[in-house]
């Protein structure tokens, strides 16, 4: 079994979280079938690994072309920024909105505080750079794609997850909503929901929730966790002709996660 080559060549990407886990393995992808690609983080090294080189810096060693542009997400202005700072290439194409942050905690005890950080990066953030993203595209008056990470946590409730997972079911209705609204303008809305896979976030979500993979009350069906190289293909279908009348979908890349 090969993989899929996708030809983006002329298309501008935007990914929000590019700089490490399944955002630097988007990147990269998108970089490696020909597009601009954007890298939108608040940090340009990869989280915890400063040593490896920035998701630019790799995507141009490879022949491809690339920008860094230092992003907030739970800033809306900066999402904006970013979508305008994409028209000197051109104007965005397709959107990752796929930056997240985890911060674990019992119900009983998590704070409004807490809460309101997860749920500004990771819901509003969505929301906001979705929203930058289309009015943009509208304005060019150009079709586009936009993909959202959404997470198993979507659906599914774990325990210390008090603030993360409402965050994530937000996701899911947001690309439904914004689908069915941009449905008018060509512009398509979707979302992938990965499982456990192998990243910063995953383990930082393992110390603070004190639940393992193991310890899931529904352990994966493959058993195993997936590399973000493994996931990031999920985008490029979407974003791709080859899902043409797919709008409003949660893709699920999980491992069988979601299936029982
Ligand atoms: P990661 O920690 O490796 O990557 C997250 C990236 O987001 C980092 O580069 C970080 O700097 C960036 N980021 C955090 N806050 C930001 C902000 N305010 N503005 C801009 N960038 C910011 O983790 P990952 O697993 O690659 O996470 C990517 C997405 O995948 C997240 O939305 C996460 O919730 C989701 N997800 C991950 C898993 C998993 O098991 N790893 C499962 C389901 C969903």
């Amino acid at each position: 079994m090969g993989s899929s080559s996708y030809d983006f060549a002329n298309e501008t990407v935007i990914v929000t979280g590019g700089s490490s886990g399944i955002g630097r393995a988007v990147a990269r992808r998108f970089g490696d079938a020909g597009a601009t690609v954007l890298v939108a983080d608040i940090r340009e090294s990869p989280k915890g690994d400063a040593d490896r080189p920035p998701t630019h810096e790799r995507i141009e060693r490879d022949g491809g072309s690339a920008a860094f542009v230092e992003t907030d997400v739970s800033d809306p202005a900066a999402l904006d920024a970013v979508v305008e700072a994409a028209r000197e290439f051109g104007g965005v194409d397709v959107m990752v909105n796929n930056a997240g942050v985890f911060r674990g905690g019992p119900f009983l005890d998590i704070d409004a505080e807490t809460f309101d950080t997860v749920y500004e990066t990771n819901a509003r953030g969505v929301f906001a750079g979705s929203q930058a993203a289309a009015a943009d595209m509208v304005d060019r008056g150009v079709a586009g794609s936009v993909i959202n990470t959404a997470s198993i946590s979507s659906e599914y409730a774990q325990v210390n997850h008090a603030a993360y997972d409402p965050s994530k079911a937000a996701i899911m209705m947001l690309t439904r909503v914004a689908a069915l609204e941009c449905t008018r303008h060509d512009i398509r809305v979707n979302a992938v929901a990965p499982g456990p896979i192998e990243t910063q976030i995953n383990a930082e979500t393992e110390s603070q929730s004190g639940v393992d993979d193991s310890g899931l009350k529904k352990p994966n069906p493959m058993g195993r966790r997936a590399s973000p190289e493994e996931i990031a293909g999920a985008y490029l279908f979407l974003a791709s002709d080859d899902a043409s009348f797919i709008t409003g979908h949660m893709l699920y890349a999980d491992g069988g996660h979601a299936i029982y």
